[in-house]
Formats: C-alpha cells, sequence, structure tokens
C-alpha cells in the first residue's frame, strides 16, 4: 500500500494514526496517510522558526525569483498533478487542470511581490518630518485546505504567505493529500529553503495543535461552515489572526429575459461539474416567474439526461465520481430528504452506477423543482451533482432569497437588462457576484470571500486582502533635525515625564 508522509525537514516519526485515501473511480483503497499530532508539530515549527528570519531578510525581487521558477516547474508537471489529483478526488483531468491553473494564478500574483509589498510614503507630513508605511511578515503562518481544491486553496495560501516573507505550514485534507506534497516538493526545487513550506497531514488533533500553538501568528482555513466557525473562535481566542472560509449554497438568479440556451449550458458546467463538488457551484437555480420556470425546465431536462459520467481519467466525462463512499451516502440522503419535504425529484440519480465501475462512488445528475425556502434541503449545502429550482415570484423575491440565505458565498443574475443587474450587485447580501457568469470567482489581482455563514474573519483570500492578512502594518513618523553646529547631533529623543 502506498503510504503518503508529510513533507517536513528531518524524520516523521511513525504515524499512531493513519487515514485511508480512496480512488474513487474504483471504490479502492489507493493509499495510506499517517495522521500528524502536537510533537509533530512542535518539530515543524522550530523549523520553520530557523529558516523564516533568513527568508524575511531575503530582498522580495530575489523571493520572486523563487515564485517565478515554481510557476514553471507547475506548468512543466500540470499533466502529472492533474493526473494524481483526479486520482483522489475524483474529478475530471480537466477539472484537475483547472484546480491547479487557477492556484498558479495566484502564484503569477505573487511573483509581483516586490511591486505589492511597496509602502507608502508621505514627505513633509510635518515640519521636517515624514511619514512611511512598510507591510513585515508575520513569521509563521499555516493553512487547512478542503478536499475539494487539494491544488488551488493551497497556493492560495502559501503563495501569498511566503511571498511576504512568511515560513508556511500547510495541513492539507486527509482525503486528497498527494498534490499538497508534490507542490511542496516543486517548490524546494524552485529553490525554496527547505523547511519554509511544510506539510503535515491530520484531522482534528492536528488542527487543535495548530490553532493553539503560540508560535503561529495566523491560520488560514477553508472547509465546511461549522468546523470554519469552530476554527475561528478557537484561532482568536488564541490572538491569532484567523480567515475561516466555510460552506455555500449558491444562486443562479433566471430574469425572463435571459438567454435560457446560455444559462442551460452554464448550469450544466456550474451545477453538475466536478459532481457538484465546489464552493463556487451553482446549486439552485431561480427563475423569476412560473412561465420562467416551466421554458428553463424544459432545456434542462434534455441536457441533464445528456451528461456524460464516467471515470475521473475518461476524456468524454462531464464529471466523475464523489470523494468518499460517505459522501455518496450523504448527498443521496439529501436527495431523500428533499423527496419527503414534498419537493418533485424530476430528475434521479440515487442509485446510479457506472458500468464496469460499480464499486466506484458515483452519483446521477438530480434534478429537484418546488423546492420552497423553508426545506431543510434547500437551507443546507448537498455539495453533489444535485441542482434545485426554486421558483420566485418577481425580482424583489429573486434579491431576498440568496440574501436570506444562511450562506453567502456566491450568487450569479442571467439577464439582458443593465438596470436589473446593477440592482440586483448592488442590493444582494453575498460576497461574490456573477452578472451573466456563473461561476463568479473573482480573478488572482482581486480576492475571494464569501459573507454571512460562508466565511468567518474579516480579511479575504489572495489578491491585495491575502497580502494584508500575511503581513502587519509598521508605520514610521520619521524627523531628522540639523545636527547641532558644533558638530555634535544635538537632537535627543524626547521621552515622557
Ligand atoms: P471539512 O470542513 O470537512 O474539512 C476541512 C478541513 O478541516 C480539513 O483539512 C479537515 O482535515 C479539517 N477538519 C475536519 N474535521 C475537523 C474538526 N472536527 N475540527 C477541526 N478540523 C477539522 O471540509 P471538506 O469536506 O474537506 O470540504 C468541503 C467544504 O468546504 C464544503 O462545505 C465547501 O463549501 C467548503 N469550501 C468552501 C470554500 C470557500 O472558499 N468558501 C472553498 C472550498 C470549499
Amino acid at each position: 500500500m502506498r503510504q503518503i508522509d508529510h513533507f517536513i525537514v528531518g524524520d516523521s516519526p511513525a504515524p499512531t494514526r493513519k487515514h485511508q485515501v480512496w480512488n474513487p473511480s474504483t471504490g479502492e483503497v489507493q493509499a495510506e496517510v499517517g495522521l500528524g499530532d502536537a510533537a509533530l508539530l512542535e518539530q515543524v515549527v522550530a523549523t520553520a522558526q530557523r529558516v523564516q528570519p533568513a527568508w524575511a531578510a531575503t530582498n522580495p525581487q530575489k523571493r520572486a525569483r523563487v515564485m517565478f521558477k515554481f510557476k514553471e516547474l507547475i506548468e512543466a508537471n500540470m499533466q502529472s498533478l492533474a493526473e494524481l489529483l483526479s486520482s483522489e478526488h475524483g474529478k475530471v483531468i480537466d477539472d484537475a487542470k483547472g484546480d491547479v491553473q487557477r492556484g498558479l494564478e495566484v502564484i503569477e500574483y505573487a511573483c509581483g511581490i516586490p511591486q505589492v509589498l511597496k509602502g507608502e510614503y508621505t514627505q513633509g507630513a510635518g515640519p521636517g518630518i515624514d511619514v512611511y508605511s512598510m507591510r513585515q511578515p508575520l513569521g509563521i503562518g499555516a493553512g487547512i485546505t478542503p478536499f475539494n481544491f487539494p491544488a488551488m486553496i493551497p497556493m492560495w495560501m502559501f503563495g501569498m504567505a511566503i511571498a511576504a516573507g512568511n515560513a508556511f505550514i500547510l495541513k492539507p485534507s486527509e482525503r486528497d493529500p498527494s498534490v499538497p506534497v508534490r507542490l511542496a516538493e516543486l517548490f524546494v526545487e524552485a529553490g525554496a529553503p527547505e523547511g519554509l513550506l511544510q506539510v503535515v497531514h491530520g484531522d482534528k488533533e492536528m488542527v487543535d495543535a495548530i490553532l493553539d500553538h503560540p508560535a503561529i501568528s495566523a491560520v488560514s482555513f477553508v472547509g465546511s461552515s461549522d468546523i470554519a466557525h469552530y476554527v475561528y473562535k478557537r484561532g482568536v481566542a488564541a490572538g491569532k489572526r484567523i480567515q475561516a472560509m466555510g460552506g455555500a449554497k449558491n444562486h443562479g438568479i433566471v430574469m425572463p429575459d435571459a438567454d435560457l440556451d446560455q444559462v442551460v449550458n452554464d448550469l450544466a458546467g456550474a451545477a453538475f461539474g466536478s459532481a457538484g463538488e465546489r464552493c463556487m457551484a451553482l446549486p439552485v437555480v431561480v427563475p423569476v416567474g412560473e412561465d420562467t420556470a416551466e421554458r428553463l425546465k424544459e432545456k434542462l431536462i434534455p441536457a441533464i439526461h445528456a451528461l456524460n459520467i464516467g471515470v475521473s481519467n475518461d476524456p468524454d466525462a462531464h464529471y466523475g465520481p464523489v470523494v468518499t463512499p460517505e459522501h455518496k451516502a450523504r448527498v443521496e440522503g439529501w436527495i431523500d430528504t428533499a423527496e419527503k419535504e414534498g419537493a418533485e425529484i424530476v430528475v434521479d440519480g440515487r442509485g446510479f452506477t457506472l458500468q464496469g465501475h460499480e464499486k466506484g462512488f458515483f452519483v446521477g445528475p438530480t434534478l429537484i423543482d418546488h423546492v420552497t425556502p423553508k426545506m431543510e434541503s434547500y437551507q443546507e449545502e448537498i455539495f453533489g451533482p444535485v441542482l434545485q429550482i426554486v421558483r420566485a415570484h418577481d425580482f424583489e423575491d429573486a434579491v431576498r432569497l440568496p440574501s436570506d440565505h444562511q450562506y453567502g458565498n456566491g450568487v450569479a443574475i442571467f439577464t439582458r437588462n443593465g438596470h436589473a443587474a446593477r440592482e440586483f450587485a448592488s442590493r444582494v447580501n453575498v460576497g461574490m457576484v456573477g452578472i451573466n457568469v456563473p461561476i463568479p470567482v473573482p480573478v488572482s489581482y482581486h480576492s475571494f470571500g464569501g459573507w454571512k455563514r460562508s466565511g468567518f474573519g474579516d480579511i479575504d483570500q489572495y489578491g491585495t486582502e491575502g497580502l494584508k492578512f500575511w503581513t502587519k502594518l509598521k508605520k514610521v513618523t520619521q524627523r531628522w533635525p540639523d545636527g547641532g553646529g558644533d558638530g555634535s547631533n544635538a537632537f535627543v529623543i524626547p521621552t515622557m515625564g
């Protein structure tokens, strides 16, 4: 059995606990990952403390050169990274490449660190007085990441943190831990000092150790909302800076004037792509008006039947299996719940099996109509290839639905009416908005972050927000008066009292 080890400096102690890593397409266990504990974290933190000061003192241009080289290595290894990712996650190879690519774009932004780290300067803020500010690294940062983007989300975090001068400890999901380790290997190959980026595997025990460790200044978390909230509270109580992104239930509003062919095409990817295991998926479609709902449904049904489900390395598959057998059971359980709650199961993906891969964790595409805001299956995140239709009476209703929902990650509106789109974008209580764009993930030089229970903490991921998160701002007020005329410097630093 393949063993997946931590990526640290020195020997890893033999793990007392292990976690099984599936191949979701075959339903077989393909590897085991050893789970670390607080003692391992001590070793890792000591390494980070040793290497970080020299890295922080390395000029930003030299730090950027490592990022440039890392970018080249990722590009050169794109295919093998995507295959490894796909084999543990279950997303198809093209989606896996997208996962790597979106992370790479944050590395590209981090290549510009000499420019973005420049501080501000005011000459003559008072007589002979200048004021300037500088962004300094925090020291050691940590990232705790979910299974669904094992390349992109680690790179969101360590790309910015390390470029800004920090050492970084990554605790990836124990469900698909190989790609994060591979990224760390490539980072050393790119010229990063050993120990600057370390990867420790683990579960709650390791997460708690990270949250409690006094030498770790900031923790970035992405995962489900209850755990995000827990991480936020425990980390803040320990005096750390925390950003904790949680779950989502993104709505796609379809106005009566929308181009329905475009909407159906976009929904096929946004609701079912990557088996719906995206925090920026669109699992809820909100047609405005009964006529829009009927026209949309009529077009959606054949489009859903045309989706091709396959093993993750099948080039013709639109999407692959979900990540674990437990997750398959959970997604199917939510379809049961929706049915019991009185919704109409229009296309039923329960009990789907793929010929020749009967043990794989496949869920067929599912369409559920007449879902109402009171239903639990609407209120909670399903995180599978399931699209729910919630019919809105009018525009006001359509603004209210996502605004009132507990999650506020992303939302999209499909319309040809610029005024309606503008009104919607300005009023909706959600962090990221797409206008005729199904998955409104902002590019790397903007920033990513949801609202309400989709994001705890004030600072978003990557872009200028990421830089803010991984640095602290020092403000210097300086005065350089003339010397005393006798050659001595007559200026003395004033003291209190
Ligand atoms: P998860 O919450 O199960 O796991 C996330 C991380 O927390 C993992 O590293 C895991 O090891 C750790 N963890 C698990 N149980 C823990 C516990 N009890 N205490 C402390 N740490 C624990 O999430 P997941 O299933 O890996 O990922 C899917 C979830 O992540 C979905 O809810 C999805 O919406 C969310 N997500 C959100 C965003 C976003 O940006 N808002 C992005 C991607 C995924």
